[in-house]
């Protein structure tokens, strides 16, 4: 039916059927008109994937050469060879990447979906208030749909669209759909883009609800470590990434009294949450703000997923909650072996658990607490956490009479184990930091116990040594045993999740970071479990806050680089401020919150270049590509997320470096230096073609050791926009981290130099001299100038740009 337009009284009418479409909400106030692409679909931002493969070429390392996707399979793939779909290696390698993104995007966009609905069931649905600091206060849902939220259902149709999407991409990965990889590549990219707006929703719905900080630079410092957790009272674990059970638990808790008897320790990104919790502005609900103000600094950061089965066997819990994401699927076998009662709390992990989410609450605690079962399912929140508190107190004090018929593991057991030890050395091929388990267990067994304690922390708790030990040597539980007084006193201190960055805090940064005095923004996003990634990710951040980059930490690798103390015994929280500034290092929060650092790219492209972020998402991406030195690292990442997260980055133009294990990604994004053609980008003001240095030179890099990382990441951060002050910063750096690691100079410093004045200043004469000798470059020496020899000359107007559109006037 064709549109009416006028007005009609109802009392004119008869027999007549008046169906009410959408209600049209009063026009927003917003200055910026609708952007191009509101609510891009699969196709819409595909000419800006292509640019970004056309320079960063795709580079697959399959683990695999078959298919077994469907039942014509199992199809060869090798050489030149098609699967009986017609589909090549690359396209197969493609349409793995594009699952695996998937499958990180749905687990949080789903993740804010359950929240969505909890926390509107919960609060009702609330302003979204972000602050005065924060104006920008959606960047990713700005950008991609083009809206500007005002309350949480306003986060309703953005979820409605990446569900959309997330189902459309995925029909694409059925046999006989997309065939081509880079075709792949780009649905993965939008996947990887989807998978930042569903964080962003997850984590603004939270903050809101929760009244969890707004950007705040000096969010409390919160406790952290197994030590932490008081054997004196009973133990409640909250395990996984959704907040809601666990909040319950300790509103629970807060409620009756009951913090001196129960400690609440999160782990993995659930334990940043709980310590977030009611440090905001204030919660809109003044009962609930007078009653849980700053609950969050009760609970307690147990530690990150790489410590879960370290933790069991250190005897840290009574009682577990698991909710979403990241859980290890055999943690009822443990809770059912030592006797820790588990709550499943989120339909996503069930475990083959009864559902008693009908059931009363005492009812439940008892089953739990004789040990009639080995965990539950309660699905309601409230009720989970209150099963949760009064499980974990009513079952510690009969955990101890078990445990002292039948300890963890004595010290004769210690010695009956090691001494079993046949020296066969099976365990040693399946781990994965390659400790030397034989010779750890062999010396334990001659009473020295201190390779045990020395490989600790190296041991990424994956328990793939006992499932192949023929003499079913329980060696986490030796671990344990050796260390235990080490868990015991592992005591630190952590910077809860700040939240966003603010727009206050971009206005002070957005010069120095376009035109390379802060010489960038390095954001350490992901999980360490990678050999020495705990201590890794620590000497990663603090190499790059000395040197005065922008560092922010996010999930576990904010839990994991706490563990780590300089002289004066302070955490690196302690030792540097947690604003968005040079030489500051901030926790943003959980895996969710990396969103906020895309945001942080985007508004300094809105606030400090002044573009329009309304549904402008390519035009912003090509902004910060160009201009905005930063660079992510995920040095140790195992799951999808860390594939969706990193492919998100990506899209927005930020690169990534990732550690050597995570070629099991499969796929890099590698620029070829080679190719001069790769290189040309668009100079705005007039269109003309220019050939640049490659800034960046690689967007998703795979680096072998930390060293390499390091140097990496300060060769990603230069950027074509870079002023010379700034491109001599970022040289420097890159050259003194070449120097300080490796002994030399790196062999590529040259193609960064444009202009005399990009030397870094310690070096310059001698730099000089190489570029004429080696390089023929002709200098005069008496003005100290390079009169020719660079890829292009400096010139402090340049505008770079990769799109079309942004060229002002033709040439
Ligand atoms: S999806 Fe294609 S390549 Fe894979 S098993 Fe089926 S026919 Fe073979
Ligand atoms: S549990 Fe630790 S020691 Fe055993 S294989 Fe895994 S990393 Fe190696
Ligand atoms: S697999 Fe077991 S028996 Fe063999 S070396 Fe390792 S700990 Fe010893």
């Amino acid at each position: 039916m064709d549109k009416m337009e006028g007005s009609f009284a109802v009392e004119d009418m008869q027999n007549v059927q008046i169906n009410i479409g959408a209600v049209v909400k009063e026009v927003e106030e917003w200055d910026q008109p609708m952007g191009p692409f509101p609510y891009p679909s699969i196709a819409t931002l595909r000419d800006w994937d292509f640019k970004i493969m056309n320079r960063y070429k795709v580079f697959y390392s399959p683990i695999c050469d078959r298919c077994t996707l469907c039942t014509y399979g199992p199809c060869d793939l090798t050489g030149n060879k098609r699967g009986a779909c017609g589909i090549d290696q690359a396209a197969q390698q493609g349409r793995i990447v594009l699952i695996a993104v998937l499958m990180g995007c749905t687990a949080h966009a789903a993740h804010g979906r359950h929240l969505y609905h909890w926390c509107l069931d919960k609060f009702g649905d609330l302003p979204f208030k972000m602050g005065d600091e924060i104006l920008v206060d959606a960047p990713l849902v700005r950008t991609i749909a083009g809206i500007k939220p005002k309350t949480l259902k306003d986060f309703g149709p953005v979820l409605n669209y990446v569900e959309e999407q997330v189902s459309q991409l995925l029909a694409c990965t059925h046999t006989g759909q997309e065939g081509n990889y880079v075709d792949f590549e780009s649905k993965a990219l939008h996947a990887g883009m989807l998978d930042s707006l569903g964080k962003e929703v997850s984590d603004l719905i939270q903050i809101v609800a929760y009244d969890m900080p707004r950007g705040d630079e000096d969010a409390p410092l919160v406790e952290c470590g197994m030590g932490t957790l008081d054997k004196n009272k009973a133990i409640l674990i909250t395990y996984g990434h959704n907040l809601a059970g666990s909040a319950e638990a300790m509103f629970y808790a807060e409620d009756n009294k009951l913090w001196d008897k129960v400690d609440i320790g999160g782990v993995c990104c659930t334990a940043i949450d709980n310590t977030r919790i009611c440090e905001g502005i204030g919660h809109p609900d003044k009962e609930f703000n007078d009653k849980y103000r700053m609950v969050g600094t009760k609970a307690k950061i147990a530690g990150a997923i790489g410590w879960w089965r370290k933790m069991v066997r250190g005897d840290c819990m009574d009682c577990i909650m698991v909710d979403e994401q990241c859980v290890w699927t055999d943690a009822i076998v443990d809770a059912e072996k030592y006797k820790i009662p588990l709550i499943a709390t989120n339909e996503k992990i069930m475990l083959g658990l009864p559902d008693r989410t009908n059931d009363p609450v005492d009812e439940i605690v008892d089953d739990l607490v004789n040990f009639r079962m080995p965990g539950v399912v309660v699905l309601d929140p409230v009720k989970a956490g209150e099963v949760g508190i009064k499980t974990a107190i009513a079952v510690k004090p009969k955990r101890a009479e078990i445990r002292e018929a039948d300890p963890f593991i004595s010290e004769e057991e210690f010695k009956k184990y090691a001494e079993s030890c046949t020296y066969c050395h099976s365990c040693q091929f399946v781990c994965p930091p390659h400790i030397k388990i034989g010779d750890v267990v062999r010396a334990a067994a001659e009473g020295n116990l201190e390779p045990l304690s020395s490989t600790y922390e190296i041991c990424v708790g994956c328990r793939r040594c006992e499932q192949v030990c023929p003499q079913e040597i329980p060696i986490l539980s030796l671990y344990a045993y050796a260390n235990r007084d080490y868990i015991r006193n592992q005591k630190f201190k952590m910077r809860a999740g700040r939240g966003p960055i603010k727009d206050t805090e971009i206005r002070r940064v957005g010069a120095p970071l376009v035109l390379g005095t802060i010489p960038g923004v390095i954001a350490i996003i992901g999980c360490g479990n990678y050999p020495n990634g705990t201590k890794e990710c620590y000497d990663i951040a603090r190499e790059f806050v000395d040197r005065g980059f922008i560092v922010a930490a996010t999930g576990c690798m904010a839990m994991d680089m706490s563990l780590y103390t300089d002289a004066e015994g302070k955490t690196i929280w302690e030792q540097f401020p947690g604003g968005f500034d040079g030489r500051n290092i901030c926790n943003v929060g959980s895996c969710v919150s990396n969103a906020h650092l895309h945001g942080a790219g985007i508004k300094v492209a809105t606030i400090f270049a002044g573009r329009n972020e309304r549904a402008n998402y390519d035009d912003i991406a090509d902004y910060i590509l160009s201009k905005v030195g930063a660079c992510g690292v995920a040095w140790g990442a195992y799951s999808q997320k860390a594939a969706s997260i990193a492919t998100g980055f990506n899209r927005l133009g930020v690169p990534a470096v990732v550690q050597s294990h995570s070629v099991m990604y499969r796929r890099a994004f590698l620029g070829r230096t080679d190719k001069k053609e790769d290189w040309e980008i668009i100079d705005a003001r007039d269109g003309s073609k220019v050939y640049c240095e490659p800034a960046p030179e690689h967007m998703l890099y795979v680096a072998e050791s930390v060293e390499e990382c390091m140097l990496m990441m300060a060769k990603l951060c230069f950027r074509p926009s870079d002023n010379n002050s700034g491109r001599m910063i970022k040289l420097t750096h890159y050259c003194d981290i070449s120097m300080k690691y490796f002994g030399c100079m790196p062999p590529d410093w040259p193609i960064y130099v444009r202009h005399a004045s990009d030397l870094p200043l310690k070096w310059k004469e001698d730099m000089l001299k190489e570029l004429e000798s080696k390089y023929g470059w002709e200098i005069d020496w008496k003005r100290k100038a390079i009169l020719s020899g660079p890829i292009r000359k400096s010139d402090v107007s340049f505008d770079p740009t990769n799109i079309e559109r942004k060229i002002r006037t033709k040439k």
